[in-house]
């Protein structure tokens, strides 16, 4: 998760929305990415998505079964759908996403009879960091 926050402290420095995501295997950190949307003018390059992409090309596959996916922030309905594609085995996630998380909030996508795999989600973790980086980024928006 600390890998997590760096990409989403990095994301943020190159002007990207400051959310993280890392993929781990075995132990191993597969593929790691902060949002690319603006440096790749690509709406569904979200960390998650991008993380997904770089550790399947990693990998040589098309899903990641086994893998976990660590993500700073709740992902949004696109994400959680990519996560249950790529067949990811544990979703961690930081700060809660009321407005555009599409897992515990909104369409709550795992747990609707569409979804066909579900990962374990446990959330909360390192929220408070999470949710800090987020509220900075947009508060150096506004001033
Ligand atoms: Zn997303």
């Amino acid at each position: 998760m600390e890998l997590a926050l760096e990409e989403a402290r990095a994301a943020g420095a190159r002007g990207e929305v400051p959310i993280g995501a890392v993929v781990v295997l075995d132990g191993t950190v597969i593929a790691s990415s902060g949002n690319r949307t603006r440096e790749l003018n690509d709406i569904t390059a979200h960390a998650e998505v991008a993380a997904i992409r770089m550790a399947c090309e990693a990998l040589g596959q098309e899903r990641l079964t086994g893998a976990d996916l660590y993500v700073t922030l709740e992902p949004c309905t696109m994400c959680a759908a990519a996560i249950s594609f790529a067949r990811i085995r544990r979703l961690y996630y930081g700060a809660e996403d009321p407005k555009g998380g599409g897992v515990d909030s909104g369409v709550r996508f795992y747990a609707q009879p569409t979804c066909h795999h579900a990962p374990e989600v446990y959330s909360g973790m390192s929220e408070v960091q999470a949710a800090e980086i987020l509220r900075g980024f947009f508060q150096g928006k506004r001033d």
